[in-house]
């Protein structure tokens, strides 16, 4: 049993995804009793705490208009400041007297990954790294080589039990759902394999272009930032066996053995696409080849999945921002009716991620008449409720309590770095399309006779 963390300090609280993401989220766990441990926020803005408590209070409230003043307010008091350059040792005694003798600190890492070892450095320097554990920030690399060098460098100063990475997925309900419905009913292992899946469809569509992190997406793209990460751990939780046993560690192997049956991709399975006006955006190279779109066709080298075509598509500017998941099933074997829309789209399964969860059955319902003549209509679950917590607060309250269930393991990161690092260099160039549009013709082509592509629906009216 993992003992809880008695501080947590967070590199680059002054920060984008501080503002954006990770002060609601702490005070979301103050509002549910489980962070009551000093945060000591360390940056370089040459901020004083009060400025650190102004951004705290600002950032919550922007995103939660209802905030419970006395919540915040506690939050606030939590909040210790630490200003000073990662790569001046001074820095790091500033922590160590900013933490006043407690000893079992998380360290969360939301900063550029460049600065990963000098943070992991400046904290061995100063015996910080002892009994503690440490939170890193997706992209854990860029590629194979440097996910290595990355890893090479966190483990110097700490031990692989002791490293949690986020992939804020994982935090989602939405997806922790998959490995529930998978798991919890009995009905599905049966049909859940080669013999009755004819593919699976993955769509994680935004409505909305770079917003302002030009620079940092120029050097990523659509394939590093959303399918090696996001869109194969989706994959994982459908495609993985049973756990053996009941347990994260499990969970964990079954997951990377997914990753190890890939297929990797080649430049013929995926088609790269850029909306138009990309290369206006600041911070953009104005002969930028960067994908803002990705489709791609992946195998799963397995027993249960030879053969079967998974479609992963991710882009920005697509017509509507929802993130679903179709598994479609095999056309009964023999028609039997007079059913000429029969032959256009079988059974499917459909996993409605965002917005708003739902789980649909896709099946086929005889209309009144005469004729057997029928309609695909879809029995649909809606899932997570207005209470489902937000991802990263359950991940790092999992972080402090030393919960490494939904965290990924480096052997998976690895395993799916394997997949894509062939076509991160080895690939057409992007095909321009018009924002408000599904990409590419091109993917139409890449799914081909499995097609179409499902339309995802977008936000409710
Ligand atoms: P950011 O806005 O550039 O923030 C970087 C933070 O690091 C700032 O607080 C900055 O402090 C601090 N910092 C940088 N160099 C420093 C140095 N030499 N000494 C001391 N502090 C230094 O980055 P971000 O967008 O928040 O992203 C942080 C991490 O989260 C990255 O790994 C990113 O990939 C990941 N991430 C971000 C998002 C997002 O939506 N933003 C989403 C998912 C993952 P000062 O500015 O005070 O110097």
């Amino acid at each position: 049993q993992a003992s809880a963390a008695d501080a947590l300090v967070f590199f680059g609280a002054t920060g984008d995804l501080a503002r954006k993401q990770i002060f609601p989220a702490l005070y979301g766990m103050v509002a549910h009793g489980e962070l009551d441990v000093p945060v000591v926020g360390v940056a370089f803005s040459q901020w004083s705490v009060d400025d650190l408590r102004e951004r705290a209070r600002s950032s919550v409230t922007a995103a939660l208009p209802d905030a419970d003043p006395e919540v915040l307010d506690r939050l606030i008091g939590l909040l210790r400041y630490v200003d000073g350059d990662y790569r001046d040792p001074a820095t790091f005694e500033a922590l160590r007297d900013a933490l006043e003798g407690r000893h079992r600190p998380v360290h969360y890492l939301a900063i550029p990954p460049a600065l990963f070892g000098t943070v992991v450095q400046g904290l061995a320097s100063v015996d910080l790294d002892r009994d503690a554990r440490v939170v890193v920030e997706k992209p854990f690399g860029r590629d194979l080589a440097s996910a290595r060098e990355l890893d090479a460098v966190v483990r110097s100063a700490f031990p692989e039990e002791s490293i949690f990475r986020i992939d804020h997925f994982l935090g989602k309900e939405e997806i922790m759902n998959l490995l529930y419905f998978r798991f919890a009913n009995s009905f599905l292992e049966p049909v859940w394999n080669r013999d009755h899946v004819a593919s699976v469809q993955i769509t994680i569509a935004e409505d909305f272009g770079v917003q302002g992190r030009g620079p940092f997406y120029e050097s990523a793209g659509a394939l590093r930032d959303v399918i090696e990460n996001h869109v194969f751990q989706i994959v994982a939780l459908l495609a993985m066996e049973p756990p053996a046993y009941q347990g994260y560690f499990a969970v964990h192997q079954a997951k990377a053995n997914v990753f190890r049956a890939m297929r990797p991709l080649t430049r013929h399975d995926i088609v790269r696409g850029q909306f138009e006006g990309f290369r206006e955006e600041p911070g953009v190279s104005p002969t930028s080849d960067t994908e803002t779109y990705v489709a791609a066709r992946l195998f799963i080298d397995s027993w249960r999945w030879a053969g079967v075509p998974w479609y992963l598509r991710t882009g920005k500017k697509m017509p509507t921002t929802a993130h679903e998941v179709v598994v479609e099933f095999k056309k009964p074997p023999q028609p039997l009716f007079d059913d000429a829309m029969m032959a256009q789209r079988p059974n499917h399964l459909r996993f409605r991620l965002q917005p708003d969860g739902e789980i649909a059955l896709g099946a086929r319902i005889k209309t009144p008449g005469e004729e057997f003549v029928g309609e695909q209509r879809e029995l649909t679950v809606p899932t997570a409720g207005a209470q489902a917590r937000r991802p990263y607060e359950r991940l790092l309250g999992d972080a402090l309590q030393g919960d490494r269930a939904l965290f990924t393991t480096e052997d998976s990161v690895e395993a799916a770095w394997t997949v894509v690092d062939r076509v991160l260099t080895d690939h057409a160039p992007a095909i321009r399309y018009q924002p408000g549009t599904w990409g590419p013709a091109e993917a139409d082509t890449l799914i081909g006779a499995d097609g179409p592509w499902y339309e995802p629906k977008g936000r409710k009216a």
